[in-house]
């Protein structure tokens, strides 16, 4: 299958490229994304509940046609191995008769990000020393996509990844799980500043000659691992329907009863897998989007209307849902509109910080899609609520029973995208379940929540506080620059 872009064809550009191209090189004409050229369908067989996890990621794979050998497949699906349950890395847990839990967070840094950095990493890692070409990631990072970047490419010959991250912007958890990263391909930057400086200094870091230059000369290319490279967003349908057929298996739906999707939203791309999912045949009701106080989302989706214009952005206790620019809602105008439209749509949002759809293209819109916004004390105050009825989710999934409250019209069952273990952000789990404002630290958070609920350790996040610090580097913003140019060169 071919990919083509979503604000249309730029002369330097191939009209159409392959799997490999897109995730290689992710940005397309005019700074548009690329998406696939068509959606396979899904027949009964991708339903079989006696497919194991990667025998349907694998399904799902090929039925996209993607232009990578089985053999290699087969080993980037092994990562799912090192999930806490092999068998089954994405459990579904029942906590209403009709609300469901299904827990993406069991990989390698606690965050769902590894359900499709870790294959990812896999691929991108083999193209480059297929090719013998030389790739830098560069990410900027407000606490989880860093640590599953990271993770996934560690060691990989042929790609290099500089981090950065706001010091002081994450939690203890999160940046123990960068500065503790050892391999020599690996650069971990803190800098004096919040997560828009690190995001700025990257874009002023791409533009610059000196970085182009020295990109050349060392033979480098440059690659992207956040969610606008497709190759993060096909692992991400994957999971929405093992869900739902899992479901099936249970009895708790019958064959081609809808469901409702309900995800906590940043730059979108767990809610595109799941549109994306729905596409290719998959019975969803609605996908019910929640976004915290940096609530851009629930007014596009409302209301129609995209509007940074006196919008700052806020900081919440779900950091990795504090975005203004969702990147992946662009793929969905495109779906929607064709591609004239969302060429049009994205220049607005770029030159006036605002675009309006039509009454038309909101009403189809909205036949995809319903959003709610939680703020920090509703999100606490559910977490408390359920930790005493003995189920613990972080306060980014906890957004999502807003939505569950609020959007689901029709009695069908909800399944709720769970994206981080509450280890991540354990002070603020400690908040919300002792209903106090005690600032604690992450590790006197963790003793007192596994104290007073009974909970256990995961070995990975057990194992973080005794690990040695080695990248240990905070900088000012002006120092980036020259500290990622040295590291290219090394
Ligand atoms: C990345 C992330 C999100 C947002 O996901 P998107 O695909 O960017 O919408 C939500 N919760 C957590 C914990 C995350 O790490």
């Amino acid at each position: 299958m071919n990919f083509i872009e979503t604000r249309g064809n730029e002369a330097g550009f191939k009209e159409r490229i392959t799997f490999s191209e897109a995730i290689l090189s992710p940005s397309a004409s005019f700074g548009g994304l690329y998406v696939p050229e068509s959606f396979p369908t899904l027949d009964p067989s991708f339903l079989d509940p006696t497919l194991s996890y990667k025998a349907l990621a694998k399904k799902v794979l090929q039925a996209y046609e993607i232009d990578i050998e089985e053999a290699v497949i087969d080993e980037a699906l092994k990562r799912y191995d090192a999930f806490d349950d092999p068998a089954n890395p994405v459990p579904l847990v029942k906590i209403k008769p009709d609300l469901f839990v299904n827990e993406l967070y069991h990989g390698p840094t606690r965050a769902f990000k590894d359900m499709a950095l870790q294959p990812f990493g896999f691929i991108l890692s083999h193209l480059a020393k297929k090719r013998d070409e030389h790739y830098l990631i560069l990410a900027a990072t407000s606490g989880d996509t860093g640590p599953a970047t990271l993770e996934t490419f560690k060691d990989q010959s042929h790609i290099k990844v500089a981090c950065l991250y706001p010091d002081g912007g994450t939690s203890d958890v999160q940046r123990l799980q960068m500065v503790t990263e050892s391999a020599k391909n690996l650069k971990v930057i803190g800098i004096k500043g919040n997560f828009d400086d690190a995001q700025n200094a990257l874009k002023t870091l791409l533009a610059s000659e000196d970085f182009k230059e020295t990109l050349q000369k060392s033979h480098t290319k440059l690659s992207a691992a956040n969610s606008v490279n497709f190759g993060r967003i096909i692992f991400q349908i994957i999971y929405h329907i093992k869900a739902y057929s899992t479901l099936l298996a249970q009895g708790e739906i019958q064959k081609g009863e809808k469901i409702y999707i309900t995800v906590p939203s940043g730059n979108f791309g767990n809610a595109l897998g799941a549109y994306y999912a729905q596409k290719m045949g998959l019975p969803i009701e609605k996908i019910l989007i929640t976004s915290n106080a940096n609530n851009v989302l629930k007014e596009l989706i409302n209301e129609g209307r995209y509007d940074l214009r006196d919008k700052k952005l806020i900081n919440t206790l779900s950091p990795a849902m504090d975005i203004l620019k969702s990147s992946n809602v662009e793929r969905i105008l495109f779906d929607l509109f064709g591609a004239k439209r969302t060429k049009e749509l994205m220049e607005d949002l770029n030159t006036q910080h605002y675009y309006q759809l039509t009454q038309e293209e909101l009403a189809i819109l909205q036949t995809y899609f319903s959003a709610a916004d939680s703020d920090d004390a509703f999100a606490k105050e559910t977490i408390r609520n359920f930790a005493k009825e003995g189920y613990i989710m972080d306060p980014h999934t906890a957004t999502c029973i807003k939505a569950y409250g609020t959007l689901n019209e029709k009695p069908l069952k909800t399944v709720i995208c769970s994206t981080a273990e509450w280890t991540k952000f354990a002070p603020t789990m400690a908040n919300a379940v002792m209903n106090d404002e005690i600032k604690r630290s992450d590790a006197e958070a963790i003793a007192l929540l596994q104290e007073k609920l009974g909970l256990t350790l995961s070995p990975q996040i057990a194992q973080l506080f005794e690990k040695e610090i080695v990248q240990d580097e905070v900088i000012e913003k002006e120092k980036i620059q020259q500290t990622v140019l040295n590291f290219i060169q090394s």
